[in-house]
């Protein structure tokens, strides 16, 4: 099997680092990731400069780019193979609930969407984190998984894992997505020439975290694993559109 990595901290993450060495144990690793932290990133993609690539060290590729540069790039051209699988992460910090939108580590296992098996974003959840090793060891574990037993190619594994020794972790659950309060306002300051300045705030925490949820299971000590699909379509609703939209 042959798995790209990458990731949206930047190709000298200790996430990204971490996750390559567990992999590497299971199949073969090319590293293709951003030169510096993108995180937030979301789906962008770079177009209106190039994109350069930095070789650091056998399979391992640094793009002066975001994390969808670096996927689609890399299975668009740049790699002379396509791999089998792209892994993201391990992102340093939560991508829980409405996280998703924006995050990078995301959008980097969705840009791998069309490779014909499931991808996966990995994300460490907390502050000053210690673990990687126990994220690192839940990936390689799923990817064994998806290796004898492909089940969806069309899906994002989304997986969060708390910060905690391997031994303490409970287990791995199946959940939906929960969603945050809305985010701390924004910080103001000035500049040292007295511009002002705003400085975006943090996520807020989590309000629909209840049972079933990615926040619930994470908070119980168990990793989670969410089904990400691509169409944000809400079905059940286009008929109720439809009739919204004839009325007059
Ligand atoms: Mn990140």
């Amino acid at each position: 099997m042959k798995i790209l990595v990458s990731n949206d901290d930047g190709y000298l993450a200790t996430g990204i680092i971490t996750l390559a060495a567990a992999l590497e144990k299971v199949a073969e690793v090319v590293v293709v990731a951003p030169d510096r932290n993108r995180s937030a990133a979301s789906n962008s993609l770079t177009l209106n400069v190039p994109l350069r690539v930095t070789q650091t060290g056998p399979n391992r590729y640094a793009v002066d780019g975001t994390p969808s540069d670096c996927v689609h790039l890399a299975v668009t051209g740049f790699l002379d193979y396509e791999p089998d699988l792209v892994v993201s992460g391990i992102n340093h910090g939560a991508n829980l609930g409405d996280d998703v939108i924006y995050s990078g580590t995301v959008a980097a296992a969705m840009e791998g969407r069309f490779l014909g098996l499931p991808t996966l974003a990995v994300s460490l959840v907390g502050i000053n984190l210690v673990h990687f090793e126990t994220a690192a060891m839940v990936a390689a574990e799923l990817v064994r998984k998806i290796d004898r037993a492909p089940f969806e190619s069309n899906v994002v594994l989304n997986l969060n894992v708390p910060d905690v020794p391997i031994e303490q972790l409970k287990g791995v659950k199946a959940t939906r997505l929960g969603f945050r309060h809305k985010s701390e306002p924004i910080l103001r300051d000035t500049d040292p020439y007295g511009r002002p300045i705003y400085w975006v705030g943090p996520a807020g925490p989590g309000q629909d975290a209840g049972e079933g949820t990615d926040f619930s299971a994470v908070e119980q000590g168990f990793a989670s694993v969410t089904p990400l699909r691509v169409d944000l379509t809400r079905k059940e609703i286009i008929d109720e559109l439809s009739g919204w939209l004839g009325r007059k």
